[in-house]
Parts: C-alpha cells; sequence; structure tokens
C-alpha cells in the first residue's frame, strides 16, 4: 500500500506532469522575471476558446464508437490561431491547451503572424482501419468548422496526423464551405495547395538549430555523436539531416524500444527499412537499446523527438550530452530542466528548436493567399534565414541577461506578444516601474 508520504509525493509528481500546469508556471516566473504588470501574465496564462467535441464514428463492424476531440485557441491578437492536430491516446483538454500556448510562444518568437492553437482527438490511430480513420478525421473538421477558417484558426499536422490526413481534412472543409479553401489548413499534400519543403521542415528546423548550438559551443558536428528519443516524421528527418552533416547517431529509441551501434547507425537503410512499413526497434542490423538506456548514452547531442514529460528527475541524471534539442513539444519537466541546468547542458527549447513546422506552414498559407508557389530551395532558404534569426534573438536574450536558454525564449514570445497587447490598448503600461 502506498504510504502517506509517497501519495503525496506521486501528486506532486503528477502535478508537475500536467503540461498546462507547467506551461503556466513558466509563463509566471517569466512575467515575473521581466518585471511585467500581473495583467499580463492573467491575459497569456489560459486559451480564449477550447473547443470539446464528440466524434462518432460508425466502425467497420457495425458498431458506433464515440470519439472525443479538442480544439484551443490560445490567443489570436498577432494572427489567426495556428497548430496541428494529434491523434493520440493521451490526448487531453489540459493538453491541448498547453500545446496552443506553446504555439502561440513560438510563432511570437519567430516573427509570424499567428496565434496559438492545437487540437486532438483521443485515439490510437494503429487500432483503426484506413476507413475509420478517414471518417473520423472527417467528422472531427466538421465538428470544429465554425471555429476554423483561413483568417480564423488553421490547423496542420502534429503527432500521428500526416498530409493523407489533412488531405481529408480539407476536402471535407471544401465541401461544407462549397468551395476550394487551401489556405484553411498547412501541411497538405503539395498537389492540393501543400509547400514545398513542407515535411522536412520541423525536422530540418531542428538541425539548424542544432548546427546554431555547435557553433556557440565550438562543437565540430562531422564526427560527433548523437541520440534520438523517437523516430516520427520529426525524428527521422532530424536524423537524416544530422546524418548529412556528418553526425554519427549511435542510438534511436521508440514507445517500444530501440537500437544502438557504437559505430554510428545506418541512417539512410533505416529509412527504408521504416518506409517499407517496419517499426524502427526491429531494425535487425544493430544491437537493442531500451527506451531508459538512451537517455545515458555517451553521446554529443541528445533529441527527445517523442511526446511530453520525458527529461524528469529520473532521466535527467543520466544525461550525457553537451547539447539537448527539444524537437518534441513540452518534452521536459521543470525537475528534469533543473537537473540539465546543473549539469550545465546547452538546451535549445522546444518553442525555438521545433519552429521550424510552423514557419513553413506560415510559407504555405502565404503560397495559398497570393496562389503562387515558390520552389523547394527558396522555401529552404526562408526557412533558414528564419531560423537563424529566432536563434540569433534568444541567445542575444540569454548573453544580456545572463539566463538560461529556455527563459530566454520565454522572454522573447512574451515580449512580443506584450507589445501586440500594448498595440490594441489592452495594456496601457506593460512594465511595472
Ligand atoms: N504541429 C506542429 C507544431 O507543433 C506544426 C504546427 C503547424 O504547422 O501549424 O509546431
Amino acid at each position: 500500500m502506498q504510504s502517506r508520504k509517497d501519495k503525496a509525493e506521486a501528486d506532486i509528481t503528477t502535478h508537475l506532469k500536467n503540461p498546462y500546469d507547467i506551461v503556466q508556471g513558466l509563463l509566471k516566473d517569466s512575467t515575473t522575471a521581466l518585471r511585467l504588470n500581473e495583467n499580463v501574465y492573467h491575459l497569456l496564462k489560459q486559451p480564449m476558446r477550447v473547443l470539446e467535441v464528440s466524434i462518432p464514428v460508425r466502425m467497420d463492424d457495425g458498431r458506433i464508437e464515440n470519439f472525443t476531440g479538442y480544439r484551443s485557441q490560445h490567443l489570436d491578437i498577432l494572427g489567426p490561431t495556428k497548430g496541428g492536430i494529434r491523434f493520440h491516446p493521451d490526448v487531453n483538454a489540459d493538453e491541448v491547451k498547453a500545446l496552443s500556448i506553446w504555439m502561440s510562444l513560438k510563432s511570437a518568437i519567430l516573427n509570424l503572424p499567428f496565434g496559438g492553437g492545437k487540437g486532438g482527438i483521443i485515439v490510437d490511430p494503429d487500432e483503426l482501419s484506413e476507413r475509420e480513420l478517414e471518417t473520423l478525421s472527417r467528422t472531427y473538421i466538421e465538428k470544429i468548422t465554425p471555429l476554423i477558417g483561413p483568417q480564423k484558426d488553421i490547423p496542420a499536422p502534429d503527432i500521428n496526423t500526416s498530409p493523407k490526413v489533412m488531405g481529408w481534412m480539407i476536402d471535407e472543409y471544401d465541401k461544407l464551405r462549397g468551395h476550394n479553401i487551401p489556405g484553411m489548413l498547412t501541411g497538405k499534400p503539395v498537389i492540393i495547395g501543400g509547400s514545398a519543403g513542407r515535411l522536412a521542415a520541423t525536422g530540418r528546423g531542428v538541425s539548424i538549430t542544432i548546427q546554431e548550438a555547435a557553433s556557440v559551443l565550438g562543437m565540430e558536428l562531422n564526427g560527433a555523436t548523437a541520440a534520438l528519443q523517437g523516430f516520427g516524421n520529426v525524428g527521422s528527418m532530424t536524423a537524416e539531416f544530422l546524418h548529412h552533416l556528418g553526425v554519427k547517431i549511435t542510438g534511436i529509441t521508440n514507445a517500444h524500444g530501440g537500437i544502438y551501434d557504437e559505430n554510428g547507425l545506418d541512417i539512410p537503410d533505416i529509412q527504408q527499412f521504416v518506409k517499407k512499413g517496419n517499426v524502427v526497434h526491429t531494425y535487425p542490423d544493430a544491437d537493442p537499446l531500451t527506451n531508459e538506456d538512451v537517455f545515458g548514452l555517451p553521446v554529443d547531442i541528445f533529441i527527445p523527438a517523442a511526446v511530453e514529460n520525458q527529461i524528469t528527475k529520473n532521466t535527467a541524471p543520466a544525461i550525457q550530452a553537451k547539447i539537448v534539442a527539444e524537437a518534441a513539444n513540452g518534452p521536459t519537466t521543470p525537475e528534469g530542466d533543473k537537473i540539465m541546468e546543473e549539469k550545465d547542458i546547452f538546451v535549445i527549447p522546444d518553442i525555438l528548436c521545433n519552429a521550424g513546422g510552423v514557419t513553413v506552414s506560415y510559407f504555405e498559407w502565404v503560397q495559398n493567399a497570393m496562389n503562387y508557389y515558390w520552389k523547394e530551395d527558396e522555401v529552404n532558404a526562408k526557412l533558414t534565414e528564419k531560423m537563424k534569426e529566432g536563434f540569433q534573438k534568444v541567445l542575444d536574450i540569454r548573453r544580456e541577461k545572463q539566463i538560461r536558454m529556455r527563459q530566454a525564449a520565454y522572454t522573447a514570445g512574451i515580449h512580443q506578444i506584450t507589445e501586440a497587447f500594448h498595440a490594441r490598448g489592452w495594456i496601457e503600461e506593460p512594465y511595472d516601474k
């Protein structure tokens, strides 16, 4: 039986694992440190609108299953809200709210004219047939239709949602509206108005921030080593870019296990293996690796590219990397962060590190509006410029204020949003004297 002390400790841990509590705590700390008027915190701390929907789906066996979905819109003062839709069994209202706040900060840091949004459905997509998944995707869009649109809130892919899912969703929206509205959603297939370079954009952005961090630390990437937790779209693309830069990736894990090769895994071969429909941890030409052991590998760079709450008080002590690049959203708990601070690890925080996805989504939205499409090289060049600018902005704040990268990123994002509150007349004097 749990003792009272264990129970109290478990409660604290649970509390710290709620991403909504975590992001609100970070907002509170940052606004206080910036000597911002408390009203700014109160305006930032919760989304302006959250919708919960029921999504009845007739399953292949004839039975109706009713799924629950959400869409959270944090703030639209810098532009329409923007952010992905995830399909995952752990989706819940607080997670979606937190993710929408992170989207606001991400866009603000990169100076994109968007606020934050996020959606999700509580579902394990592996348990659904293709037809069931399509019905689920279409019905979700139907249910959130009153809230979305190219000038209101623009969805995109996130965990377990692909360009194919985006194709179903935009088709449903266009049918409901009666005409083509390509800018209502991003991350769609290129043939129906998607942007060249969008699929690889988040991973490309992660690798750009790693190059910037390596140059701050004087680390030579050619021959450096890295480990990755998560091998979905973002993880696998990041691996590919790092491999091209000469980084040896020695370990990769997913939720079920992983693979290890101290001489560096054969990334192109693993990509082929996964493309054929296999899962990464079953790749035969490597040693097995557990998800616990990936944290402690002797590498220069560690990349959490899975879900929230992975770098915790239990896993952070093992980390040996000099750079932690947060490709996932919210991969670190406050306790895990404290440990990384004590170890003086250079953390590229999520709201900067993984902002490449929404940046190319912004380019997609712009191309949809002008009905003129750029070549991939042009998109990639624009992405590189944006990511470097964002990184430099955060780095300058870190140097000037002698704070950590995460605090500097929050400072950059909050500052931008606060200027907008001021410009719109919501707050007269943002800074306390
Ligand atoms: N889901 C991605 C993210 O978390 C991309 C969002 C978007 O492209 O709007 O940043």
